[in-house]
């Protein structure tokens, strides 16, 4: 339950469970998403009850917020290939699955602990409107969200300063979002001020926000599948790694599938899976690709595969945490580090490969004329990634492509390739005449602190 609130361990690694709890598929075939989430809540948190569980898991996952009862539909394309549409959330992109539910656990934690908690965040799109969205008239939180002013696609800041509740605050900062992530920084380090203020994060490497991905992988299994020892394959657009490695998560537990790590041109995770060898980016050698959420210099979910890879290996077991250690030592020094010798054991479960922007602009342009359905950048990059294996007859049974925004988000990209833009989904489309609501700052620690000692009670 507390690692809800937290992000880190105590040690300063990333939290992992001691073991993963096993699938009982044959059950959960019977089940809907809400159901099949409840059991994955109370299967990593049980001091979180079945029934306590089981009231978050309707109370999040419902239609009325992700447009259908299924939540994450899975559609089929042609023989032996779906898409698993994970963007019918309020952002339009699929971070809403996980951080809806996280919203939903933190108030629940927030309540039995009789505690309140500020958020305090930077962002440059999605994930901030997500997590506003996801604490949106829930009681016991504030949000406090930095954003640059003037660099964001305009569909992200509507999205995001539109909204009108008093537990939202928006800061547009005069400077870059590595302006905004470094005020953010140097307030959580007042460490005085954190505590005194009840500051917290939302980041991707919450734990529960990988437990509450694995749910739509079991689901979409099942959509796919007649008996439970069929074998999956999904294709998964991959940045930080938090999307594919909860896909891991769900074949530790027991789901027969593999996972295609799909990047675009920052192929820091395409690179590992060909050579052994981890090696982050510099900022500035960081490209801007047309799938801007995937533009990352290092994956920040990456150690937890890797933890994995030695906790398995009975050799190094005890070794582990040291080991670990060593090679992020070695990262910060050199800014990379190998470990060829796990590449054998994780091609068991992981390929990988790289689309470009012009892989991308064809292959929306392929798929509109073939399906009739118009794709974004992200999915495009693994849509891309997944045929080409499938072409090469190196996949057995169904692929799964995951659908991780809407193609409406993406304006530009998508006239790019074929010539008009994709419909603006219904509920969105006034967007544009909403008032803004926003305090334009400086990137200055104090003012961003004098206005959380202001706003947030
Ligand atoms: C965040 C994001 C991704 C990448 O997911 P990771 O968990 O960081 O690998 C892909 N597509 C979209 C649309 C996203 O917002």
């Amino acid at each position: 339950m507390e690692t809800v609130l937290e992000g880190l361990a105590p040690d300063g690694g990333l939290f992992m469970p001691e073991s993963y709890p096993q699938l009982n598929l044959g059950r959960l075939r019977l089940l809907g998403y809400p159901q099949i989430a409840t059991c994955i809540i109370h299967a990593f948190a049980d001091d979180i009850s079945i029934s306590d569980a089981r009231a978050l898991a309707t109370r999040t996952y419902t239609a009325q917020v992700f447009g259908t009862k299924q939540i994450t539909p899975v559609q089929k394309l042609d023989e032996g290939i779906y898409l698993l549409h994970l963007s019918n959330g309020p952002t339009l992109a699929f971070k809403d699955v996980a951080l809806q539910l996280l919203g939903s656990l933190m108030q629940y934690v927030l309540e039995k602990q009789g505690r309140t908690l500020n958020i305090l965040g930077a962002t440059s799109g999605d994930t901030g409107s997500a997590a506003e969205y996801a604490v949106r008239g829930k009681s016991g939180m504030n949000i406090v969200m930095l954003s640059p002013y003037g660099r964001m696609s305009a569909f992200q800041r509507r999205q995001m300063l539109t909204l009108n509740e008093p537990n939202i605050h928006n800061l547009s900062v005069n400077g870059t979002f590595d302006d905004c992530q470094a005020v953010v920084k140097a307030v959580f380090a007042d460490a005085e001020f954190k505590e005194q203020h009840k500051l917290g994060a939302v980041n991707s490497i919450n734990w529960a926000r990988i437990a509450a991905q694995v749910v739509y992988y079991v689901y979409a299994y099942l959509q796919v599948t007649t008996d439970n020892t069929q074998h999956v394959t999904f294709a998964v657009p991959s940045g930080n790694f938090g999307d594919a490695f909860a896909a891991y998560v769900a074949k530790r537990m027991g789901l027969p599938i593999s996972i295609i790590v799909a990047t675009n041109e920052n192929d820091v995770l395409h690179e590992f899976f060909q050579t052994g060898t981890y090696r982050v980016r510099k900022g500035s050698d960081v490209k801007i690709t047309s799938s801007p959420s995937m533009d990352i210099a290092s994956a920040s979910n990456f150690e937890r595969l890797l933890y994995d890879c030695f906790a398995q290996d009975p050799v190094s077991r005890d070794r582990a945490p040291a080991t670990i250690q060593d090679l992020w030592d070695e990262l910060g020094r050199t800014g990379k580090f190998g470990v060829p010798y796990l590449l054998d054991e994780l091609a068991v479960t992981f390929r990988s490969g790289m689309a470009t922007d012009l892989d991308v602009l064809r292959t929306i342009g392929t798929i509109h004329r073939k399906y009739g359905i118009i794709i974004d950048p992200h999915t495009a990059v693994a849509m891309k990634v997944g045929l080409d294996f499938r072409e090469c007859g190196d996949i057995k049974g169904p692929l799964v492509i995951a659908e991780t925004a809407l193609a409406a988000k993406f304006g530009d990209t998508i006239r790019e390739a074929l010539g008009f833009e994709a419909p603006v989904p219904i509920g969105y489309e006034s967007l544009g005449e909403l008032p803004e609501y926003s305090t334009r700052i400086d990137p200055d620690p104090e003012a961003v602190k004098r206005l959380i000692v202001e706003l947030c009670v």
